[in-house]
């Protein structure tokens, strides 16, 4: 019997109850009321039992009717209630960003919800009636399958990462859970897999690793993951017995084009420079990025030290051509230092400092080249030391001289002015050229001193030549480029100035062309406050830097000195007589002297002073002498 009816029977055997019992409870009372009065007659009394029961009756099928239209409305509301869950639970399927896919118990597909189509590419068409099999990558094998049915069976679910396929074919990460859904009988009736694709976590994990292996700027690997790299080189190396090279790549003076074209070309030119070095190391090569400028290769299985060094000239060759940077073509050069196992180094930190070395002995030869480290070098160093203790001796005991060299005006060939050499008087080797000591005072920062004593030397025999009525032009000394930005420098001048009296005008100060070009502000703040005490600039070596002509012009200099280099070839190499007459016209377009240096022959001097230098100095002229050697009448014929 169902519900309902059992309420309807239970209801109507009470109310016949209560109506039996308000029957018998108004017939007693009639009775008494009426009792011996016979005012009430028969047919009264049956009158009020018909009322009274067809009350009763009528009282019942109303209740019946109520009874019955309540519980309709309770199932209804109670359908209404399970439309509503049902409404939300297909939402909540059909909103959620996870793919769900539900498969009956012989595993075809019977229903899956937007996401899944979202993700996987398939319309619902395509999956309904297929296995989900049909996702598979290829990327797992046949175990892992067992293992997943094997949990399901076991457990009734499994949960994990999985590969599956796109329809586009593409393979993509996903975290799932399958359930199994059991029937009243506990009979697995239907799975159920929830996924989520997690291909872009994934991504971001491997981009973190990326990032924290390689240079983001030109994508090589860092020095990180080039360490790693060459650790394992040698390691292979030293069970095959074989050799590997590392060159550590700088490019020359790369902060000028940072300083004159801004970051963004910098950068664009570093990248450039990154994927011109990858385009010809291939495979067992690995070039990376070590930060800055600076550049390494390591060439696994290079044999010898001469294969090394074939790879350090291909890249300068392949530095040679134009960089195409924000369409401008962009020149560089680069120094490489070439450090080799297990010649030179046992383990790969030891390698890349060797090679730093090297590189360092190459950038002190002049840049655009390479140097081995090999015990050569090792032995330089050690010598380098020793210089250095002497040295700080030498300045104690008085051992430096100064010499001065002639410089002549070619147009009347007279002796106009002197250049200060300093010479160092070794009580062992012998008189000493500055090439010998000078990098090394300027390692240890004893140039500051050098050049302080020189400056003043030179100064008090300029004043002494003037007293004794030889009056030259100029006397010219040179600062080093590592005390040029130095604040001092400026504090040292004005003191000697001021103590030996001499006339600014007379003073000319030497600073190189990579000083004045490579330090943009401080630089040329020191200049404008030295040519304010009244004194000359000049910059020496001219040629042989990176001069940017936009920087020249706001150089305060009054004199280039053309490199001896461009000189040595005159008259006969044309790209050295090209050279040497477009830097007198660009001297004298700017209002500058011009003054040559290294004149060995008299053609040298007849070509510049044809195309008007106006200074000239070398051997031919006159070597660096003490000063009282010098012959102030000579005046050599230039012209025959
Ligand atoms: P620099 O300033 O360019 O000086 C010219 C150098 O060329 C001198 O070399 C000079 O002897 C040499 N020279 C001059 N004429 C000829 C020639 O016709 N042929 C050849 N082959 N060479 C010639 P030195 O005296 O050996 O000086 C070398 C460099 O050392 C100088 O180059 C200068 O940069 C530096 N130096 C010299 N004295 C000082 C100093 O007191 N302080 C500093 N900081 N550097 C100095
Ligand atoms: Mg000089
Ligand atoms: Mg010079």
């Amino acid at each position: 019997m169902s519900v309902s009816s059992r309420d309807a029977l239970r209801a109507a055997l009470m109310y016949g109850g209560l109506s039996l019992l308000w029957l018998l409870s108004t017939d007693y009372l009639l009775t008494s009321y009426f009792d011996g009065s016979e005012q009430l007659t028969r047919w009264q009394r049956m009158n009020g039992y018909i009322w009274v029961l067809f009350s009763a009756v009528m009282i019942f099928l109303v209740r019946a009717r109520l009874f019955r239209f309540l519980g309709d409305g309770a199932d209804l509301k109670r359908q209404r209630e399970d439309q509503e869950r049902l409404r939300q639970a297909g939402a909540v399927f059909d909103c959620t960003r996870e793919g769900v896919l539900v498969s009956d118990r012989s595993g075809v597909i019977v229903h899956v919800n937007r996401a899944l189509v979202e993700i996987t590419g398939y319309t619902p068409e395509e999956v309904l009636g297929r296995r989900p099999s049909m996702f598979k990558s290829g990327r797992h094998g046949p175990e892992f399958y067992q293992a997943v049915f094997k949990s399901l069976q076991d457990h009734g679910d499994w949960h994990g990462e999985i590969w599956n396929r796109r329809k586009s074919g593409e393979i993509y990460p996903q975290w799932q859970t399958v359930r199994a859904i059991t029937d009243a009988k506990g009979q697995v009736s239907h799975y159920v897999a929830v996924f989520s694709d997690i291909s872009a976590i994934k991504k971001s994990q491997t981009d973190l690793v990326r990032l924290a292996h390689h240079d983001p700027l030109t994508d090589l690997p860092n020095r990180l993951l080039f360490t790693d790299r060459a650790e394992q080189a040698l390691a292979f190396s030293r069970r095959h017995n074989c050799g590997c090279a590392l060159l550590l790549i700088d490019l020359d003076h790369f902060k000028i084009i940072n300083d004159s074209l801004g970051h963004n070309v910098g950068d664009l030119l570093l990248k450039a420079v990154g994927d011109r070095l990858q385009s010809v190391f291939g495979k067992n090569f690995t070039v990376a990025r070590l930060g800055g400028d600076e550049f390494a290769v390591l060439a696994e299985s290079c044999a010898q030290v001469a294969q090394a060094v074939v790879m350090a000239q291909q890249v300068l060759e392949l530095m040679k051509g134009a960089f195409e940077v924000d369409k401008h073509p962009l020149f560089v050069s680069a120094s490489i230092g070439i450090s080799v196992f297990p010649g030179d180094a046992l383990n790969a930190e030891q390698l890349l400092r060797n090679a730093d070395s090297a590189l360092f002995k190459a950038k002190s030869a002049g840049r655009e080249g390479y140097a081995l480290y090999t015990e050569e070098l090792t032995t330089h160093a050690q010598y380098r030391v020793e210089v250095a203790s002497d040295l700080r001796r030498a300045l104690e005991r008085h051992e430096l001289r100064v010499f001065y060299q002639p410089v002549h005006d070619l147009s009347t060939s007279r002796l106009i002015g002197v250049e200060a050499l300093v010479r160092w008087e070794h009580p062992q080797r012998g008189l000493l050229a500055p090439g010998e000591f000078i990098p090394v005072a300027e390692r240890t920062g004893l140039i500051a001193e050098i050049d302080a004593w020189v400056l003043e030397q030179a100064c008090l025999q300029m004043k002494q030549w003037q007293s004794s009525g030889i009056h030259l032009s100029f006397v010219a000394v040179n600062i080093s480029s590592r005390l040029f930005t130095r604040p001092e420098l400026y504090t040292l001048v004005s003191t000697v100035l001021t103590d030996t009296g001499l006339d600014p005008a007379l003073l000319e100060l030497e600073v190189t062309e990579s000083a004045v070009m490579e330090d943009s502000h401080v630089a040329l703040e020191q200049m404008h406050r030295l040519r304010a005490l009244g004194l000359r600039l000049a910059i020496d070596d001219f040629g042989t830097g990176f001069s940017s002509l936009l920087r020249l012009k706001q150089l305060p200099v009054q004199k280039l000195k053309i490199d001896q280099g461009f000189v040595a070839g005159l008259p006969e190499d044309n790209d050295d007589a090209a050279i040497v007459r477009a830097v007198i016209a660009l001297a004298q377009s700017m209002g500058l002297q011009v003054h040559a240096e290294g004149i060995e022959q008299v053609e040298q001097a007849q070509f510049l002073l044809d195309f008007n230098c106006d200074l000239g100095q070398g051997y031919w002229f006159g070597r660096p002498m003490p000063a009282k050697e010098l012959d102030w009448q000579r005046a050599p014929a230039i012209r025959p």
